[in-house]
């Protein structure tokens, strides 16, 4: 059976230009970047060259790029840096209701042990209000934190106009941009960020690596203490495969990125149309326009998401539900409740995200057996029969 993958939201195949660069890192170049020897100095200068590469791709100097350990690091290093760094100005932080988790513990975290935080409603699109925030800020505000684009929906929120009021105003930016890198045009000067978080694997590098970007000046906290690494601001000797393979794939996401939109673009839009057209009452979740283009969510009524993902996964097929099934009580997403959906409807999504593999083939075959799933789902539903 063919297996066709569609949850490149959750992660992405390593490209295969980035294994290439990366492979003589492990033991022909292995020496320490902090190393003065000739070995040490090799992967000093594969880890720079790399830096100037992410620089390059967001717009930014590479003194002002620090790698972490993936996407969640750089989060819970920008808001628990910034909130440490910022403690005698005061202690309030502003966050939305659809962030990621790796945003959202970090800030619950610091809201148990004495923080003041104000979480941001969305609307029905999953679209933070520039006014609210400018409404929330007051005198304590040291922190405002919203993502880019959402991972679960894919709206891609108005971080410009967000971070000009945080600017006026000298509040700390935080954007969590692990979704858009590499899928729309990632800027630190256009957005006006001072703290940008990146992953390595979301754009088809490695798992396990990921940057902060820290515009010069902005006041933050060291988050994990050991050496001098990254000029003193996070400890630990540097993953040099991962990060030359992030950097190729931030070169590669440079180049292409037309390339992949144009790719993308039609066969998202025909994966959504198909569906809401075959399959009744199905919704598309997100905002219509301002999305990704590799998003398309939707929630089937009376089907639970995690039988369409068993079912669709006997067919080859991987997507993604919002509905996580942990320690065996199902709970909604936060993000579908976020944006209005009662229970019910949040427990039927099912996320498709597509990305460099995907063939209009792939697209056809979901569109033609997902209105079967269902119908097989709902024909044992009680909620479905009683209608
Ligand atoms: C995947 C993801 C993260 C976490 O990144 P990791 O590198 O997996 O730790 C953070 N934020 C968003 C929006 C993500 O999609």
């Amino acid at each position: 059976m063919k297996r066709i993958y569609m949850d490149y939201a959750a992660t992405s195949p390593t490209h295969e230009k980035v294994v290439e660069a990366m492979s003589p890192y492990y033991s022909e170049i292995y020496g320490n970047p902090s190393s003065v020897h000739s070995f040490g100095q090799e992967a000093r200068d594969a880890v720079e060259g790399a830096r100037e590469k992410i620089a390059k791709l967001i717009g930014a100097k590479p003194e002002e790029v620090f790698f972490t350990s993936g996407g969640t690091e750089s989060d819970n290093w920008a808001i628990m840096g910034t909130a440490y760094a910022n403690q005698s100005k005061g202690k309030h932080i502003i966050t939305s209701a659809v962030e990621h988790h790796a945003v959202a513990e970090p800030v619950e975290f610091l809201k148990k042990n004495g923080w003041e935080v104000t979480v941001l409603h969305v609307d029905k699109f999953g679209l933070v209000d520039p006014e609210d925030v400018k409404k929330s800020i007051t005198e304590k505000t040291i922190l405002v934190s919203v993502m880019h684009a959402n991972n679960e929906i894919g709206t891609i929120e108005p971080i410009a106009e967000i971070s000009k009021i945080c600017r006026e105003k000298g509040v700390t930016f935080h954007c969590d941009a692990v979704q858009t890198t590499g899928a729309i045009d990632v800027k630190a000067d256009e957005l006006a960020v001072d703290l940008l978080s990146l992953s390595g694997h979301k754009f088809y590098g490695p798992k396990g690596v990921g940057a902060l970007y820290i515009r010069k000046g902005t006041r933050i906290e060291r988050f994990l203490r050991g050496g001098g690494q990254e000029r003193g601001r996070r400890g630990s000797t540097e993953n040099v495969p991962a990060i030359v393979g992030m950097g190729v794939a931030a070169e590669l996401a440079g180049k292409e990125i037309n390339e992949r939109h144009e790719h993308l673009t039609p066969l998202r839009d025909k994966l959504i149309k198909g569906v809401l057209e075959k399959v009744d009452e199905s919704i598309l979740n997100g905002h219509p326009t301002k999305r990704l283009p590799n998003n398309a969510n939707f929630c089937v009524k009376y089907c639970e998401g995690e039988a369409m993902l068993l079912n669709l996964d006997l067919k080859g097929v991987a997507a993604s539900s919002g509905s996580a099934c942990t320690s065996g009580s199902l709970e909604a997403s936060h993000v579908l409740l976020a944006i209005g959906l009662p229970h019910d409807i949040a427990h039927g999504s099912l996320r498709f995200t597509i990305g460099r593999m995907t063939t209009e083939e792939d697209v056809d075959y979901v569109i033609d057996i997902l209105p079967g799933i269902v119908k097989k789902i709902r024909d044992i539903s009680p909620l479905y029969k009683k209608k």
